[in-house]
C-alpha cells in the first residue's frame, strides 16, 4: 500500500483525536456497486431523473412507478458489499477512541462493514413505514382527522377503531420486492421505504446529533459528498468553523476542498484505507 503525503503536523492532529467524524455520501459507496446518483452510465437511473421519482408528490401520483424505482434500487443494494473503505472506516473503532459515522447514505453498508456509531441522515432503504401525507390526505382508510400514528408503520391514516385489532401483526414479512405496493396490515396506509425523498425534512433529532458530532469532535473525514444539498451539505463546514481537521476524499473538488486541511484526490475504496494506514498504522477492517 502506498502513503498518502499528508503535512506531518495534521498527521500529529488527527492521530491525537480521541473523536473522529466520518461523513459519507454516495461516492463512499460508488465503488461497492451502487452508483450515486449524479453518475448515470450504469443506466440504472436512465430512464428517471431522482428528483422526479423519489418525492412523496411522485408516490401519492403513481405509488406503483416509485415503489418500482425503489426496488430497482433495491437490488443494487442488496447486491452490493462494503468496499474497503467502508471496512477501513469500521477499522478505525479499534484505533480512536470514538468514531461517528455520519452517512447521507441509504444503503446500510456501514453497518454491513461492522461501525457501530451511524447515524443514518437519509433512513434506510430496505427499512419500509407507512405512508404519511403531511398535507392531510391521508392514504389508507381516508379520514378528516388523522388519529394517532399507527403502531406497525407509524402512519397516521385511520381511527384506532378502524384499525385491525389482531395483536399478532407485524412487518416483518415485508420488504422492498417485486409486485404491488403492499399495505400496512394493521391501518391499510401503503407501505414506503424509511428514506428521505427530494422535498422532504431530515428528521430533527438525527440532524441535531450530527450537528453535535460536529461541533464536539476533533476530526472529520469527508467522503464521496458532492455538498451540494442542504442542510447536510453545512454539517462538514461546522467542524471547520469550531477549528477542527477535515480532510475530504473525493475524486472531484467540491466547495469545501479549498478550505479543508487536506484534499484528497481519489475514490474512498483506494484512498481510505491508505489514510487510515499513513495516519493510524493499519486498517484491516473486520469484514462482513
Ligand atoms: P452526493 O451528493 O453524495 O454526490 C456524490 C459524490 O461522490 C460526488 O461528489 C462525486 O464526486 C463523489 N464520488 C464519485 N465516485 C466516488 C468514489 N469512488 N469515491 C469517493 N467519492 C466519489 O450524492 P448524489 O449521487 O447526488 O445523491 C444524492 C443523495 O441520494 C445522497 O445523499 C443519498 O441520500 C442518495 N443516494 C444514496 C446512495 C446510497 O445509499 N449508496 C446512492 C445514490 C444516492
Ligand atoms: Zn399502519
Amino acid at each position: 500500500m502506498t502513503f498518502l503525503r499528508i503535512d506531518p503536523r495534521l498527521v500529529e492532529r488527527l492521530r491525537d483525536a480521541l473523536h473522529v467524524v466520518i461523513f459519507t455520501g454516495a461516492g463512499m459507496s460508488a465503488e461497492s456497486g451502487v452508483p450515486t446518483f449524479r453518475d448515470r452510465m450504469t443506466g440504472l437511473w436512465a430512464r428517471h431523473d431522482p428528483q422526479d421519482i423519489a418525492t412523496p408528490e411522485a408516490f401519492r401520483r403513481n405509488p406503483q412507478l416509485v415503489w418500482d424505482w425503489h426496488v430497482h434500487l433495491a437490488e443494487s443494494v442488496r447486491a452490493a458489499t462494503p468496499n474497503a473503505g467502508h471496512r477501513a472506516i469500521a477499522a478505525l473503532q479499534d484505533l480512536v477512541q470514538q468514531v461517528t459515522v455520519i452517512t447521507q447514505n441509504i444503503d446500510g453498508l456501514h453497518a454491513r462493514a461492522g461501525s457501530r456509531e451511524i447515524i443514518e441522515l437519509h433512513g434506510n432503504l430496505l427499512r419500509l413505514r407507512g405512508f404519511r401525507d403531511d398535507d392531510g390526505r391521508q392514504e389508507g382508510l381516508r379520514l378528516a382527522r388523522p388519529p394517532r400514528p399507527c403502531p406497525l408503520c407509524g402512519a397516521r391514516c385511520a381511527p384506532p377503531g378502524a384499525w385491525n385489532p389482531d395483536p399478532g401483526l407485524s412487518l416483518a414479512g415485508f420488504g422492498l420486492a417485486a409486485g404491488p405496493v403492499p399495505r400496512c396490515p394493521k391501518c391499510g396506509a401503503r407501505l414506503r421505504p424509511d428514506v428521505v425523498w427530494f422535498n422532504e425534512m431530515l428528521d430533527p433529532d438525527l440532524l441535531d446529533q450530527a450537528w453535535a458530532a460536529m461541533e464536539n469532535c476533533d476530526a472529520v473525514l469527508c467522503v464521496g459528498a458532492s455538498l451540494e444539498v442542504e442542510p447536510a451539505a453545512s454539517l462538514p463546514f461546522r467542524a471547520l468553523e469550531c477549528g477542527h481537521a477535515v480532510i475530504e476524499i473525493n475524486p472531484a473538488p467540491t466547495a469545501l476542498s479549498a478550505l479543508a486541511d487536506a484534499s484528497v484526490r481519489g475514490g474512498a475504496a483506494s484512498a481510505l484505507p491508505r489514510l487510515v494506514e499513513s495516519v493510524w498504522g493499519s486498517a484491516q477492517g473486520p469484514g462482513e
